[in-house]
Parts: C-alpha cells; structure tokens; sequence
C-alpha cells in the first residue's frame, strides 16, 4: 500500500532552564521526541500508545508545526512539512486534520455548531454559502447528528455529540489524514466505541488515513492496523496490530499488555508490572530509557542504547534482548 505520511528521525528536544522541584535550579535538555521514524500508509490507521508524559501529543503537534521540532523530516506528497510556510503549509494543514482529546476546550463556547463548522471552509475559501451550508449539513449527518444540532452550541451537546462535532470539523474540508489526539480519552466507555465505530466508517467512506494516539492498548486495538509504543520519546516497538498483541516482544510493551484484560483464556501473556513511577524527562536514563522500570535490564543496558531491528516483517524493536 502506498505511504502517505512519512515521519523521520523526528526530534523535539527542549532547553529547559530554572528550577524543577527536586531537581532544583538547573539548566536541562528535554527529549521529548527522540529519533522517531514510522509511515502511515493509504487507508490504514496506525496506532500511537504511551503512558501520558511520553511525547505523543508533543509529536502530533510537530508534524503539522503547531509547535516546532529540533531534527527530521514529515514527508506528505512529495514535501516536508516542517520545511513549510505560508500558502504552502495552509494547504496542508486542510489534507492533514488535527482532532483533540477534549472536544469542550478545542470548540469555542460562544459559537453554534453551524459557526464552528463553517469556520474551516471560510478559512480555506470553500464554496457559496449556499454550497457551504450543503457541505455542513451533509457532513452534520454523516457523524450522526441531526439538523437542528446546527443552532446549538457547544455546552449544550453530550460530550460524545461534542466529538462528533469535531470530526465533522476537520472532515468538512475533505482532508486526507486525521491525527486524533486520544480522540475518545475523555469519553464514558459505551460512548468511546460509538465514536471508534463511527471513525471506521468515515475512514471506509471517506479513504482516509488515520493517526490515533492513545494511553490504552485496549482502546487502539480495535482500530489500529498497526501499533508503535512509545517510552519517553522513544519508539521502541512496531508491528501489526494482531502481532503486537500475540507477541509482544519489549517488556514495556508486554508492561502495557499485562493491563489489559486477556479476552481468550486459552493464550497465556507473561505479566509484567512496572516498577516505579515514569522518570521524569529531565533526567532520562543513559542507555536504554527504560532501564529504571524493566525487569530484565542488564549491566549493558544502562549505557548502550539499543538498536532498532526487525524480529519479524514489519515488526521491530529497540532491545538489546532481542541482538
Ligand atoms: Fe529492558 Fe534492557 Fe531491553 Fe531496555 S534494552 S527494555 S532495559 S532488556
Ligand atoms: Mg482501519
């Protein structure tokens, strides 16, 4: 299948000086992203999961420059993105759609629906109004919404309406690619599967290619095709979705499984549970980030830094038990 976003060597390193609590005055280095490459092909939904804290939602702002990064490039049709600007990065911007985990902040209180989703058409000079107003109550309806939501505003919809309403948002443009920031995060459990049902659709419908981050690998499983977990700016592992479930091979990959129900009784996961709390970023461990918390680390572990390999197609890991 053919790539459609390609993320490579991506780095967001910040300069951080001041005091940081037990720290105490210091000046330090915050990898939040740290050499992440991955490719998100046509059609395919790629799941991103990390514990909060572990640069996910600082990488998904770097790929559209809603903040800037360090190092690497974000290929899309032919161009980098972080070497963009002006008319040239706009149109991206409408290809490539950002949605938010919490729908109440990202739409503006003081506007109705119709006003928050005729925003982005007038931005990128969409149709009439006439044609505008089709295009709105069109895509109204194909998120489930009914007409009279139009007039409503944001406090007055369910927080699943309010979602709804976002994706409306970033699809009314006809874009290519959402990057959904822990998309259903926020939402009651029975509502999260109605919006994970509702993206598969619109994906099928509209060819889209989805990047869905999240802390809960129950939550990706359902939509991803393909997963990357991430530690502390750092992808150390990537695979196939069914994969990744059936043999995890990073232990904190097999860390995040172990919170997972296991729905088939007869498959037996080894169960890892982590140690201590995340470091903080200040401070990243030498060799392998995850030396502090893995049960297996070793002398070698806590001053070389593991190499990416591939264990088996199209599935890698960064782990020296794995060389
Ligand atoms: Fe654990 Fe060492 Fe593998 Fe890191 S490289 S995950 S510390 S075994
Ligand atoms: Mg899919």
């Amino acid at each position: 299948s053919t790539p459609v976003l390609e993320v490579e060597s991506l780095k967001k390193h910040f300069v951080m000086t001041g005091s940081f609590g037990k720290l105490g005055g210091v000046k330090g280095v915050v990898k939040a992203v740290n050499n992440v490459s991955f490719t998100i092909h046509q059609n395919e939904t790629y799941g991103l999961v990390g514990e909060s804290g572990c640069g996910k939602s600082t990488l998904s702002r770097t790929l559209l420059k809603l903040i800037s990064s360090t190092d690497g490039k974000v290929k899309y049709a032919n161009k980098d993105i972080l070497q963009l600007k002006g008319s040239e990065l706009r149109h991206v911007r409408r290809d490539v759609q950002m949605v938010f985990q919490d729908p109440y902040t990202s739409l503006n209180p003081r506007q109705r629906v119709g006003q928050i989703l005729e925003e982005p058409l007038l931005i990128h000079s969409i149709g009439t109004k006439k044609e505008r107003m089709e295009i709105m109550s069109d895509m109204l309806e194909k998120v489930g919404m009914q007409a009279d939501h139009f007039y409503r505003y944001p406090h007055e919809l369910s927080g699943g309406q309010r979602q709804r309403v976002g994706l409306a948002r970033a699809l009314v443009v006809n874009p290519k690619i959402l990057i959904l920031d822990e998309p259903v995060s926020a939402l009651d459990v029975s509502i999260q599967s109605q919006i994970i049902n509702l993206l598969e659709e619109l994906q099928a419908e509209f060819n889209l290619s989805y990047l869905f981050i999240a802390h809960d690998m129950g939550v990706v499983r359902h939509i991803s095709d393909r997963i990357g977990v991430m530690y502390l700016g750092n992808l150390v592992e990537e695979g196939p979705t069914e994969r990744i479930f059936q043999h995890p091979l990073h232990p904190y990959t097999k860390a995040l499984l172990s919170a997972v129900p296991v729905a088939n009784p007869d498959y037996k996961r080894e169960r890892i549970m982590l140690k201590g709390e995340i470091p903080s970023p200040f401070d990243l461990p030498s060799g392998c980030v995850f030396h502090t918390r893995c049960p297996f680390a070793e002398e070698q572990c806590k001053t070389e830094v593991p190499q990416r390999t591939e264990n088996a197609a199209d599935h890698f890991v960064s782990c020296h038990l794995y060389h």
